[in-house]
């Protein structure tokens, strides 16, 4: 073992490899925006808070000189993986994206990717209930829908909402049958999304496609040149074995 792994955190995945690195006895550090409340936490030690921009993290990697970083931010969160690209960069620490892939279309799925919230909100304008999945940040953008809309997050959105709003204050994941009640029951007849990927929050896509309902998907971020990435957990474990931070012996190659 050569040194601390920081762990940029906040999803599923970001709590599986923390679990699976304490599990082998390796030095990591998770660390959390300290956006949620009630965060579900991962298994060793946590930091919680924002670093300070780029600049304060390039300071606190010069600080604390982790052997390694893996950015297992969830895919919208731009910022903090734009700072830890120009962080890492800075300071040429070893540093890997973990990110899951996107949700796939299904035989049957009215699907439309749009390339921003605005656009969503542009694209269900027409429709009588709208199911929003998109989470309490950027919801602005929906404030002027005229219909109903049913808006689904983990904690109070601090923004504009729509009107015709219903707030839902709930946690993944949720069951396919919990999703179809849930749509009948506001009678849903579109629902937008992040296209987040992963399995936590996929039950609305499978109701989706059970009651013919379209989904409006808010496409990805683009990710940061240069910066090596993976799709896995599995995938990032091997990473950390090929430079001598954990224990060898968990297959996967990452691109590039
Ligand atoms: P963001 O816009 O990319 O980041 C905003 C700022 O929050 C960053 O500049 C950084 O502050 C701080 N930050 C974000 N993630 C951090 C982390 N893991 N550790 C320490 N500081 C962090 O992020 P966001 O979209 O607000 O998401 C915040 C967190 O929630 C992320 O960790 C993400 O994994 C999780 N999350 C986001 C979404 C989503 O849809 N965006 C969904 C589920 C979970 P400083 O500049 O001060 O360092």
């Amino acid at each position: 073992m050569t040194g601390q792994v920081l762990v940029l955190g906040g999803t599923g995945e970001a709590r599986e490899l923390a679990a699976a690195l304490v599990t082998e006895g390796v030095d990591v550090l998770s660390s959390l925006a300290g956006r949620t409340a009630e965060p579900v936490l991962p298994e060793g030690p946590v930091r919680v808070g924002g670093f300070g921009g780029a600049e304060g993290l390039a300071e606190w990697l010069a600080e604390h000189r982790p052997g390694a970083v893996v950015d297992a931010t969830h895919p919208f969160a731009a910022q903090i993986t734009g700072n830890a690209a120009a962080a890492a960069g800075r300071h040429g620490t070893p540093l890997l994206r973990l990110q899951r892939p996107g949700w796939q279309p299904q035989p049957g799925d009215t699907w439309r990717h749009v390339d921003s919230l605005a656009a969503a909100a542009e694209a269900v304008a027409g429709f009588r209930s709208v199911f929003l999945t998109t989470g309490r940040q950027g919801l602005r953008a929906f404030a002027d829908l005229p219909g109903r809309v049913l808006v689904r997050s983990v904690d109070p959105p601090d923004e504009p909402l729509p009107a015709g709003a219903t707030l839902l204050l709930d946690r993944g994941p949720f069951s396919v049958a919990d999703e179809l009640a849930l749509m009948r029951e506001h009678e849903v007849d579109v629902v937008v999304t992040k296209d987040s990927g992963g399995h936590l929050t996929e039950a609305k896509l499978t109701a989706a496609r059970e009651l013919g309902l379209p989904v409006v998907l808010v496409s990805r971020p683009p990710l940061p040149e240069g910066v090596a990435t993976v799709a896995t957990v599995a995938e990032a474990l091997a990473w950390l074995a090929v430079r001598g931070l954990r224990p060898p012996g968990v297959a996967g190659t990452p691109r590039p």
